[in-house]
């Protein structure tokens, strides 16, 4: 018998209408293809850009030695792993980079994932079944939202960085397993969690805390294990820490730190992790390398930290709306997202570039300029940023 099937929506369609609507509103995102890149400056259609929106804040992405890193793993371990971690694609680069992470971060071991987007929600599914209790900041980063989603747990979600009102929804659940999920620096405000409070309340009311430390590692703490060892917690206070290697190391990959319990249980449950090609092991090996620079090279630490004191001076000189952050994520609030992107616009005219945040990653009336510095920047390449801001004249009009 014959059916009638024209009544279907076609899903391309209502896909195309939804991409169309998001230009209408301008909130479109707009990709740079980058030519070249000498750090910190890019080449973009031609024109040489200054940078100021890579997340690599200790300057080792082009380095010289984790580049020849890359380059001997590769010519003894050819470029793909040949399978996921349990069939046999996992190699003594990723052995040795798991030991090196765990015993940088305190913990008993460390089990490394493809992105630390797959870490996030690897994690999370392996740990919270269905009516489970997730809560979370409500700046956390998306893919821990989608974690929460994934795993069909109850996600409640609290005012940022507000630990009492954390407290609420563990309270009311007293009797369901719970996870406290936060970014320990968040990715779009570059301020840090109360990771202390945080840790208190897990104890008081039996959760476990997770901490995404993927703008931390490298650039707070002693020597750079994050921001969970600069608030002096252990694997006690924080049984789950997760960080990535794509930033502050330069490299790719994420990877998840704690017990052998943790890492046990992760190894057999996250999908993330078993169903998926394990990273390249010449990039493991060149994180290996960038674990040993980002430690013992203080020097990247205290010259990102002078130039973070630097930048805040000078935009409070100016008036410039900054947001209170003392990590190497400095935005401007400018509120409006045609505001934002008219900013980046004007500064890319001037050879520098720094992205416009618009909703919806970042609240609607809250479009940012997410400014990032680096130690591969010098102090007259914060000083043209400043200038090129004052020529904008922000301060005049901010909110
Ligand atoms: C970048 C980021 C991630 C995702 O890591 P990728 O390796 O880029 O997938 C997760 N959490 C936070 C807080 C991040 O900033």
């Amino acid at each position: 018998m014959a059916r009638a099937v024209a009544a279907r929506p076609d899903l391309l369609e209502r896909l195309a209408v939804q991409t169309a609507e998001r230009a209408q509103a301008q909130l479109q995102r707009r990709l740079h293809t980058i030519d070249a890149s000498h750090r910190p400056y890019v080449e973009v259609g031609g024109q040489r850009l200054l940078a100021f929106c890579t997340n690599d804040y200790l300057g080792l992405a082009q380095d010289p030695r984790l580049i020849a890193a890359l380059k001997k793993a590769a010519d003894t371990c050819g470029v793909g792993s040949g399978s996921a971690h349990l069939i046999c694609g996992h190699h003594r680069e990723h052995a040795a980079l798991e030991e090196a992470l765990a015993e940088w971060t305190g913990r008993e071991r460390a089990l490394l994932f493809s992105t630390g987007h797959m870490a996030n929600l690897g994690v999370i599914q392996a740990l919270l079944q269905r009516d489970d209790l997730c809560v979370q900041d409500k700046l956390n980063h998306a893919c821990l939202l989608d974690g929460a989603q994934l795993a069909g747990a109850v996600l409640k979600r609290y005012p940022h960085a507000d630990a009492n009102a954390a407290a609420r929804p563990l309270q009311r659940a007293a009797n369901s397993y719970a996870l406290l999920a936060t970014d320990g620096v968040f990715s779009m405000d570059g301020d840090i969690a109360p990771l202390q409070a945080l840790a208190t309340l897990c104890a008081s009311e039996r959760a476990s805390l997770m901490v995404d430390d993927a703008h931390g590692l490298g650039v707070l703490g002693h020597d750079g294990a994050g921001s969970v060892m600069e608030a002096g917690l252990t694997e006690r206070d924080v049984p789950i820490l997760m960080a990535t290697l794509g930033k502050a190391l330069g490299c790719g990959g994420a990877f998840v730190a704690g017990s052998a319990t943790l890492i046990d249980g992760l190894t057999q449950f996250a999908r993330t992790y078993v169903y998926t090609t394990a990273m390249p092991p010449a990039l493991a090996a060149a994180a290996h390398c960038a674990v040993t620079l980002a430690r013992s090279e203080n020097w990247r630490r205290e010259k990102l930290n002078a130039l973070i004191q630097r930048f805040r001076f000078g935009a409070k000189q100016l008036g410039l709306p900054l947001m209170p952050s003392r990590t190497a994520i400095q935005p401007l609030m400018l509120g409006d997202a045609q505001r934002a992107v008219d900013t980046s616009r004007a500064l890319e005219a001037q050879g520098l570039l720094a992205v416009a945040i618009r909703p919806p990653t970042v609240p609607h009336g809250q479009a940012r300029l997410r400014i990032t510095l680096s130690a591969n920047h010098e102090e007259s390449h914060v000083d043209r940023l400043l200038q090129a801001l004052e020529s904008l004249r922000l301060a005049d009009a901010s909110v």
